[in-house]
């Protein structure tokens, strides 16, 4: 529950409460007041009533007194006690009690004392009393003091006590007075003595308030109506809480909207100027200030402060038709600003801002320096124009190497390593025949390795011939691992001789590629019999051949501690006749590059700073050794 509702919910309760305990106070005031004037109408006519038998009384003692005779005092009393119905009869009691009139009821005789007020009261019926002066007495039933007429309300009761005993002498029929106790309303009292002096009988009233009397239905609805009304104004008040809540984050949205365009605005490269209806600055951005220089100010004429000039070649600016478009207008081409700062090639446009009425409130001028642009242009066109010369040179170069003569020296360079392993094999094998122990075995290992080289010559020449004529290559799947182990032993004998330790770790993975397996050997061959050149004779000599997998992709490393490449060489290295060695062909890295591009993969040379050098070759993995990986 919100704070608001619950403060809500808290003030009708209190108001509810006090409001309908104020209502119902005065209501239970009110009933009061009604009860205690009736209460006080009928004591008084009570009261008036018991002076009538005295009256009667007086009278009567009066007419004795003046010697009025029996029956005319028979006839008074008939009188009297028509007018009169609670006097039942009257006696004059001298030596014995003589009836001079009554209803009928048994009246005792003189033996009747009377009590501490001075009524003698009938010694059978208790609520029948006599009222005595001198010889003459007045009988009274006490209910007959009570009219039908005195109960027009039925919710109070009302009796007659007697205040020695306690006697009820009359009371309004069919009511009880109810113990307090039994209620929980209160139940209003009043307890009176009557006004006669000879009759001191108590007037008693009770009246049990009740729910009936009370506003229940009103207080209820009341609470319904201030609950209602409490609801509707927490609603207003909520919904004024959200309308200010909404609003606020318009505003901020706006705000945040604001300041995105106030930052695009400043940050856009081109100049931005907002001007008035009449051409008066109330808007630049840092671009448009750097671009027109000091004479342009803020609140300046926009057409005093900017001047455009034509080139000769095209007609004439004419600023009046410019700046005097109602609708967007584009600066011709070729168009250039003159400021302070010199004049410059411009591009731009000038855009009414429309106003609520439709009419031009303002202008916005947007102006491009497409100089550096222009000398961007030319420079990349120069760059690619330098690119293209550098490509037919290299084509060049290739064509050349087609000729006879360079297809011959290339095929020399690559044949060198298999003639002179085949050399080496074979006098080795003479050297063994002319021993007369010699042992055939390793005589015939020499000779087997010859064949071997000789058959590797023969496959150069067909694949040499092959590259020339552009024939598709014949790939197979080819183990790598397996490659790294023969070029080991094509060259350890090389190695061996130069001083150069060299150090093989194939990938403990199976690593597969498509391609062409003397093709990849001879790539290797190359780049080993390269890296054992350029190490020959330093200490710590190392050549190491490293395979291993990267992703898809087979990676072969041939590393040595040599000196590095020669700078002028890494450029162009793999160009075709390439070379520092004096009797370098400059052939090796090119064929290489092809080939390996031909099975797909790629040649590079990889070598960090202040080591040897590092060439790497990267075949994608065959479909099926990717599988197995
Ligand atoms: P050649 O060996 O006939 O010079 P290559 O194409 O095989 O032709 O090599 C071109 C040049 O690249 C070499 O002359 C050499 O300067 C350089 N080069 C190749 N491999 C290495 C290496 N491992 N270390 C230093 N330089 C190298």
């Amino acid at each position: 529950m919100t704070p608001l509702r619950r403060v809500a919910l808290l003030a009708w309760i209190l108001v509810t409460v006090l409001v309908g305990l104020a209502w119902l106070v005065a209501s239970a005031r009110n009933v009061q007041a009604r009860f205690e004037t009736g209460a006080r109408i009928l004591h008084r006519v009570l009261s008036q009533r018991s002076e009538q038998q005295e009256a009667v009384l007086a009278s009567l003692t009066a007419l004795t007194r003046a010697g009025v005779s029996d029956e005319a005092l028979h006839q008074y009393v008939g009188a009297m006690r028509a007018q009169y119905p609670q006097i039942v009869g009257v006696q004059r009691c001298r030596a014995g009690c003589m009836d001079l009139g009554s209803s009928g009821a048994a009246l005792p005789g003189d033996a009747l004392s009377p009590d501490r007020t001075g009524l003698r009261w009938h010694p059978t019926s208790p609520t029948l009393y006599a009222l005595s002066q001198g010889d003459m007495r007045v009988w009274v039933a006490a209910p007959r003091l009570f009219r039908a007429e005195d109960f027009a309300d039925l919710t109070s009761g009302f009796q007659l006590v007697r205040p020695e005993d306690g006697t009820v002498l009359v009371g309004q029929a069919a009511w009880t007075p109810l113990p307090a106790t039994d209620r929980f309303l209160p139940v209003l009292r009043v307890n009176k003595v009557l006004g006669s002096t000879a009759q001191p009988f108590v007037f008693v009233g009770e009246h049990p308030l009740r729910w009936a009397e009370l506003p229940l239905a009103g207080v209820a609805l009341l609470a319904l109506l201030l609950g209602l009304g409490t609801v509707l104004l927490v609603r207003l008040v909520e919904g004024r809480e959200r309308a200010r809540a909404a609003a606020r984050m318009a505003e901020q949205a706006l705000q945040a909207e604001r300041s995105r365009a106030r930052h695009a605005f400043h940050a856009v490269n081109e100049a931005l100027v907002v001007t008035d209806a009449q051409h008066r600055v109330r808007l630049a951005n840092p671009a448009a200030y750097a671009l027109l220089g000091n004479a342009f100010l803020e609140g300046g004429d926009l057409r005093e402060m900017v001047h455009f000039r034509a080139t000769l070649d095209q007609e004439p600016f004419d600023p009046d038709a410019f700046w005097g478009q109602a609708a967007p207008v584009k600066l011709p081409q070729g168009v250039t600003l003159v400021t302070d700062g010199g004049a410059r090639l411009v591009e731009g446009a000038l855009a009414p801002v429309q106003g609520e009425d439709g009419q031009a409130a303002g202008w916005v001028l947007v102006l491009r320096d497409v100089g550096p642009l222009r000398a961007r242009v030319v420079t990349a066109l120069e760059a690619s124009e330098r690119r293209v010369r550098e490509h037919e040179q290299a084509l060049a170069h290739v064509t050349r190497l087609s000729t006879l003569g360079e297809m011959s020296t290339g095929l020399a360079h690559e044949l060198n390593q298999p003639l002179t392993a085949i050399v080496s094999y074979g006098q080795a094998a003479l050297r063994m025949l002319a021993d007369p122990e010699r042992d055939e075995a390793r005589v015939r290992r020499s000779v087997e390795a010859t064949v071997t080289q000789a058959k590797r010559a023969a496959s150069i020449i067909t694949h040499l011939r092959t590259l020339v004529k552009r024939a598709p290559t014949q790939t197979r799947p080819v183990d790598v691992n397996q490659v790294l182990e023969n070029v080991a032993a094509l060259t350890a004998h090389e190695a061996g001789r130069a001083g150069v330790v060299l150090a093989v770790h194939p990938s403990t993975r199976l690593l597969i590629v498509q391609g062409d397996p003397v093709q990849l050997e001879q790539v290797l061959l190359n780049l080993v019999h390269n890296a054992v050149e350029a190490t020959r004779g330093h200490t710590g000599a190392e050549v190491q051949l490293v395979a291993r997998q990267q992703q898809e992709a087979a990676r072969v490393e041939v590393r040595d501690t040599g000196p590095g490449l020669a700078p002028e060489v890494r450029q162009r290295l793999f160009t075709p006749f390439t070379t520092t060695k004096p009797e370098g062909l400059g052939l090796g890295l090119s064929l290489s590059h092809t080939l390996v591009q031909g099975m797909g993969g790629d040649l590079r040379e990889e070598s960090g700073p202040g080591g040897g050098a590092v060439f790497t070759v990267t075949l994608p993995l065959a479909v099926e050794a990717s599988a197995h990986a």
